[in-house]
């Protein structure tokens, strides 16, 4: 019978209906504490299903800007350095490291990457949402690897990191429905290209 209850056994399953965070990628932009440079919720969604977090494992994301991208690596149950050099993004971090929960697994170091690299314990995964350059690349750790680009520059420089290695590269375009004039319409946001390794 298609229809009868299934039975199953859930963390918080007992508790109300509609608590707690979701468990799915792409919280609510709205969610964080950010000052509209945030990877949005429909890419950022994408970025974590290619950044694949397992138990423990520990993410350097560099351009972190809000740290929205560390945080749902941490509700996912890794570990997470956010390397921004902007003070007024590190307080925004900040803010939704204490406004998750994450003190216990979740930092944000002030600076540039990739000077501030030296001394920082050995990634699993780096997402790069900022910041990826011709120096930067040879500079990365050996980890799993999710870069995403918005200009063409750094689009060229996926594009030859693709040919170079394989990996995927995806090209990620999402319009949403909003006001145009007394009806809707669609309105795109930038593309973003993401090169995924491997
Ligand atoms: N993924 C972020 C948004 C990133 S915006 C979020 O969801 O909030 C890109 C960020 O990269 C900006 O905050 C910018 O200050 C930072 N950035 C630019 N160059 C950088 C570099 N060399 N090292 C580290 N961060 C850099």
């Amino acid at each position: 019978d298609i229809a009868a209850p299934v039975a199953v056994a859930l963390d918080g399953a007992d508790l109300p209906a509609g608590t707690g965070l979701p468990r799915g990628f792409g919280l609510p932009d709205d969610a964080f504490a950010h000052d509209g440079q945030i990877t949005k919720r429909a890419i950022r969604a994408v970025t974590l299903s290619a950044l694949a977090p397992r138990p423990g494992e520990l993410l350097w994301d560099i351009g972190a800007g809000s740290g929205s991208v560390s945080v749902e690596w941490c509700l996912n149950g890794g570990r997470a350095i956010c390397i921004e050099p902007r003070a007024d993004r590190i307080a925004n971090i900040a803010a939704n490291i204490d406004r998750f929960g994450l003190s216990d697994r979740m930092r944000a170091v002030q600076g540039a990457a990739p000077g501030v690299f030296a001394g920082l314990p050995a990634p699993d995964a780096i997402f790069v949402g900022g910041g990826a350059d011709a120096d930067l690349i040879p500079a990365l750790p050996p980890a799993r690897l999710v870069i995403n680009a918005v200009t063409l520059e750094t689009e060229a420089l996926l594009a030859a990191l693709h040919a170079e290695r394989g990996g995927r590269l995806m090209r990620l375009s999402i319009e949403e429905a909003a006001p145009l004039g007394r009806m809707r319409g669609w309105t795109p946001a930038r593309a973003v290209t993401q090169w995924s390794w491997p």
